[in-house]
């Protein structure tokens, strides 16, 4: 086979080395061409040097460790565990390597093989131990104090590390040398930045972690300074070109509104209401994202801002994520709103063609003042007879992206985007630059956090007891299940949770299920009766997740509750953090004692802020800010809450940039223009930039 010319087209089946099977196993990764492989970067490194001497070791610091294996040994422990034990025995001392229920792992093993243990070394004794180390196994001939310094990759079932690894060395030496340069010589001088060719290399294959934390940097901050033209180069558009309809807000329409709401509002709620108001009396649009934990109160918000538009004569459309959540907040303004000359329109799935074309009319000709739905229904080709304010409820899966397509409509609405899941506020800045923000921190008064236990194996009769206490006091409680049919093996399901339940602890209680794979009609009917106190106890799955509000369901269990991200498990308890009465949350856990950090974090803190910034820490910030949107994003942003400095320093150099050079038009900027552009462009409609 030739030689393919260097290009980061090239597919990576045609790279010497790399071969059609490993190429297979790489596609579902989405790693096909040269480029593909160049850009799926290591999530991690580990040191697999063998250059730690025994007798030199400290406790809980990583380590890497090389030695010859004098004994293996299998056993079983008095809880029926298997355990197996290597012994290493290498320069000033010997290492155990032990490993749990991972019976396997004996057959890898032989005495006087030369291994490499890597992990967390501890003090067993006078001997040092590692709990399920991972191993580098040495050719006899190796020398194993050579510097192997190794990335670790994502990777989906059926693709190994070793397949990653080869294509990402087949990719470089293929087009390493080909790579482009986005900055300018002395900008790179200026700051200090590894040049794209260096850095590629070492973000895959480091020389040492001092040139390949070099290398992140620069990926990092090019991300981001990226970004950041790129969203204010949208905004300046934005603003440039359109303008809105300035809704002023008078003592007289503050006054109207606020009789209709059924509360006074928190000072959290008044000081953001106050942002909206002078951000909608501008003839711009507004651009504003509210942040506020789950049950800090903002819908009544979302309320103020739609009847401040409806006030001065417009129109105004909220987007909720899913159909229930849409129905809840049509039914609350229908109940704020009865004896209002204003309308509420709602549009979901399940309305035939006629309900929805007599919907649409009604909605053209401005009869509809505010008009509820899913995002689906409602954004696209709903004809606004003058469309003044968009709100997007709990947004937590919001990518650039979607933001910007929001503003593609005739006309051009204030928009607010409200999101639950707080984003730590080095994220915020980096991927909603171009919002403003505002945040409700506290509740409101007399809320009482949600108490919250991890249910062991063997605890379960004590917890389902104290369920019932509360159910027998009144009050309505809530099961979540993870998934709805058996494809997840061993997870609790829906219909069997019920079945045992409905014969088992919860027999004497008023039960039924819910799950996303009712119709509408079933679920909705369902929702209603829960509300209306009809029914004690609902059995479902994560549909319940967002929004919903019922404040006298004030228990709830979560059924294998460690499927759950954390972020997810504190969106879920927020359901029973509604009311007045302290909530309380059982976390069943089935998988045995050992520490679970995502369920201990869980347990031990009620706060959103404080959880989103640990959830980023265990799982990086993917499913936060829809790793699907921002492409690579997350990779980059998993480091951020690492590098707050870096965030400003690319925020700063991007404004200095586009204040000297607003259409980049210096052509030792063309590379750096034609990367944004060529990223950015289709999303954020910077196609008529300069
Ligand atoms: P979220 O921010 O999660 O959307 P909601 O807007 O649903 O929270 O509010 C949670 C609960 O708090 C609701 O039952 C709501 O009626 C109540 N609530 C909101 N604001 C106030 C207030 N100022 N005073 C009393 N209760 C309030
Ligand atoms: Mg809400």
């Amino acid at each position: 086979m030739d030689q393919p010319s260097p290009s980061l087209m090239t597919p990576l089946e045609r790279l010497p080395g790399v071969g059609t099977a490993r190429a297979r196993r790489l596609e579902p990764l989405g790693i096909v061409t040269v480029r593909d492989a160049l850009v799926h970067f290591p999530r991690d490194y580990r040191d697999f040097s063998g250059a730690h001497a025994l007798d030199a070791l400290v406790e809980g610091e990583h380590a890497s460790v090389a030695g010859t294996v004098a004994d293996v040994r299998q056993r079983t422990t008095a809880h029926g565990r298997s355990m197996l034990t290597v012994l290493v025995e290498g320069q000033g001392g010997s290492m155990r390597g032990v490993w749990f229920n991972m019976p396997f792992m004996a057959k890898k093993f032989a005495a006087g093989m030369k291994v490499v243990f890597a992990g967390m070394p501890k003090r067993a004794g006078r001997a040092w131990e590692m709990t399920h180390p991972e191993v580098r196994f040495c050719a006899s001939g190796e020398d194993t104090t050579q510097g192997e310094f190794l990335p670790i990759y994502d990777l989906t079932d059926g693709a190994r590390q070793s397949d990653v690894r080869l294509a990402a060395q087949a990719a470089l030496a293929h087009a390493g040398d080909i790579l482009e340069e986005s900055f300018p010589e002395e900008w790179l001088a200026a700051k200090n930045l590894m040049s794209i060719r260096e850095a590629m290399r070492e973000v895959h294959f480091p020389t040492s972690v001092d040139t390949m934390e070099a290398a992140k940097r620069r990926f990092i901050y090019q991300e981001l300074l990226m970004l950041q033209v790129a969203l204010r180069l949208h905004r300046a558009r934005q603003q440039g070109r359109k303008a809105a309809a300035p809704l002023v807000v008078d003592a007289r329409l503050d006054g109207r509104i606020r009789a209709r709401l059924p509360f006074s509002l928190t000072p959290d709620q008044d000081a953001v209401i106050a942002e909206i108001a002078a951000d909608i009396a501008k003839p711009e649009p507004m651009n504003r994202l509210l942040q506020g934990d789950v049950g800090s109160g903002k819908t009544v918000v979302a309320v103020y801002a739609m009847l401040a538009a409806v006030g001065c004569g417009h129109q105004a459309a909220l987007m909720a994520p899913t159909e229930l959540l849409a129905r809840q907040h049509f039914t609350t303004l229908e109940t704020l709103l009865s004896g209002q000359r204003a309308n509420v329109e709602l549009l979901v799935g399940g309305q035939t063609q006629a309900q929805r074309r007599a919907a649409l009319e009604r909605i053209a000709a401005g009869e509809s003042q505010i008009v509820i739905g899913t995002q689906a229904l409602v954004s696209g080709a709903v004809p606004f007879k003058s469309l003044g304010m968009v709100v997007i409820d709990e947004q937590h899966r919001f990518g650039v992206v979607q933001r910007a397509t929001l503003q593609e409509g005739q006309t051009e609405p204030h928009v607010l985007v409200m999101t639950a899941t707080p984003i730590p506020r080095t994220i915020a800045h980096a991927v909603y630059g171009d919002l403003d923000q505002s945040t409700i921190r506290q509740g409101p008064a007399g809320r009482q956090p949600v108490r919250t236990y991890r249910v062991l194996p063997g605890q379960e009769d004590s917890w389902w007891e104290h369920f019932r206490v509360k159910l027998r006091e009144g009050r309505q409680g809530y099961v979540v299940v993870p998934a709805v049919d058996d494809s997840k093996r061993g997870l609790a399901t829906v219909a069997s949770a019920f079945e045992e339940l409905a014969n088992g602890p919860l027999e004497a209680f008023r039960l039924s299920l819910v799950h996303g794979r009712l119709k509408t009609a079933e679920k909705q009917a369902i929702m209603d009766d829960f509300r209306a106190g009809k029914l004690d106890v609902l059995v479902c799955t994560s549909v319940i997740e967002v929004g919903i509000d019922v404040p006298n369901a004030t228990v709830m269990t979560i059924l294998d509750a460690e499927s759950f991200g954390l972020s997810q498990l504190h969106q879920l308890r927020g359901r029973v953090a509604r009311g007045a009465v302290a909530g309380i949350c059982g976390a069943v856990t089935p998988a045995g004692d050992a520490p679970h950090p995502r369920i201990d974090a869980f347990v031990a803190s009620t706060d959103g802020f404080a959880l989103a910034e640990q959830d980023f820490a265990l799982r990086g910030p993917g499913e936060l800010v829809g790793a699907k949107q921002s492409g690579k994003l997350d990779l980059y942003l998993a480091d951020l809450i690492k590098h707050p400095d870096l965030v400003a320093e690319a925020r700063r150099d991007a404004l200095d940039l586009l204040a000297r050079d607003p259409a980049l038009a210096d052509p030792a900027l063309a590379r750096l223009r034609k990367v944004v552009l060529d990223r950015w462009e289709e999303s954020l409609g910077l196609g008529h930039v300069g």
